[in-house]
């Protein structure tokens, strides 16, 4: 098992397939995008698959996501996911995607064996996409939705990073167009983790602020904290809606910043070039890549993962004055 001196499991694998990405989402990359990870540095589809292989069988892992960079750009992505599909005991599987694309590749994904999406939306205005991304892609996002709805990749979540001045004044009106379609929303507070270092503490959208936004509009009413477990997400039922299935409807948020949720942390990561990561905010990492390529064994790989996540710190203290970024960005650690 993966444990840590605080008697956290991680249990939730996530992936990173590439560090690249054709969008340009002001709170995490440059216009100009970043120097890309060297091509022979990246896990092939074969040592990816052994690695979640490992995870899966030796060491408890429950959960794998994939993501990025955007991870539809990963050539074996379909591939990678029915290797996995097949592993015993079967790991739940999921994507976290900006969804260009997916209105391709949903269906081929869902019968190689993903189970759920989470797809990154901020806004529903093509000006503010623009703004937010750097590109004109807010149709195909919208178009990647409905395909994952239809291909039965559900239910579908939306991520939505909202950025002042921009979008924050969106929040009721996303969500309006969630419940609408029956897509689950979860608002992330934006985290110190783009690579130009521009997050600012003073200015960034809390918690406190968008659930003010939304008890303009919508009735909430906090759900029981017992149904949170290690799920970042805190979560509220929405008054007067359901899902599809007749279940409640729900909005969550992520406050990562103002309201962290390490103690309950459950998460181990592995970047495209094969490092571990025990928390998001790690300032180290595990080298797995360079062991696998000298021929190390399934029994050394295990004990090198166990050992990474054993040195987990208690938190990542963001808000703490001795508060430091990590090197890489969140497009490379893989969000
Ligand atoms: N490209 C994919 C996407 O956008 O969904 C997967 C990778 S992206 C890094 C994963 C998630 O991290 C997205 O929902 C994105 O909005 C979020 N994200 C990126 N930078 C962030 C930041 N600085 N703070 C909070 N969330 C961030
Ligand atoms: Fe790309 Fe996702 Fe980062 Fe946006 S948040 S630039 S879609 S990796």
């Amino acid at each position: 098992m993966l444990i840590d001196t605080f008697g956290r499991r991680a249990v939730d694998l996530r992936v990173s397939l590439t560090d690249r990405c054709n969008l340009r989402c002001t709170y995490c990359m440059p216009a100009e995008g970043l120097d890309w990870l060297p091509k022979p540095n990246l896990l092939t589809d074969e040592e990816i698959i052994r690695l979640v292989r490992i995870a899966v069988t030796d060491l408890g892992v429950t959960e794998v996501r994939f993501t990025g960079g955007e991870p539809l750009l990963r050539p074996g992505l379909v591939g990678i996911v029915a290797a996995c599909a097949e592993l015993s005991p079967r790991p739940e599987l999921s994507l976290t995607t900006n969804g260009l694309g997916l209105s391709r590749t949903a269906s081929a994904l869902r019968e190689a064996g993903l189970d759920r999406v989470n797809v990154s939306l901020d806004t529903l205005d093509p000006a503010s996409f623009h703004t937010l991304t750097r590109r004109d892609r807010l149709a195909d996002v919208i178009a990647g939705l409905a395909a994952a709805e239809t291909a039965g990749l559900r239910p579908v979540k939306i991520n939505t990073v909202l950025m002042r001045g921009v979008n924050d004044h969106e929040a009721a009106d996303l969500l309006g167009w969630c419940l609408e379609r029956g897509y689950e929303l979860r608002f992330i507070e934006q985290m110190p983790l783009d690579a130009q270092h521009g997050w600012d503490r003073s200015t960034m959208v809390t918690a406190e602020e968008i659930l003010a936004r939304l008890g303009e509009r919508f009735a909430l009413t906090p759900e029981p904290d017992e149904r949170r477990g290690a799920a970042p997400a805190e979560r509220w039922l929405v008054d007067g809606w359901t899902m599809a299935d007749g279940g409640p409807a729900r909005v969550g948020v992520i406050a990562s910043v103002t309201r962290p949720f390490c103690r309950a942390c459950d998460r181990t990561r592995l970047t495209a070039d094969g490092q571990i990561r025990n928390c998001l905010f790690a300032r180290e990492e595990t080298d797995l890549r360079g062991a696998l390529r000298d021929g190390a064994d399934d029994a050394v790989i295990a004990a090198l993962w166990r050992a990474a996540m054993w040195g987990k710190k208690a938190g990542a203290g963001i808000d703490n004055p001795d508060f430091l970024q990590p090197d890489r960005p969140m497009s490379a650690i893989g969000g």
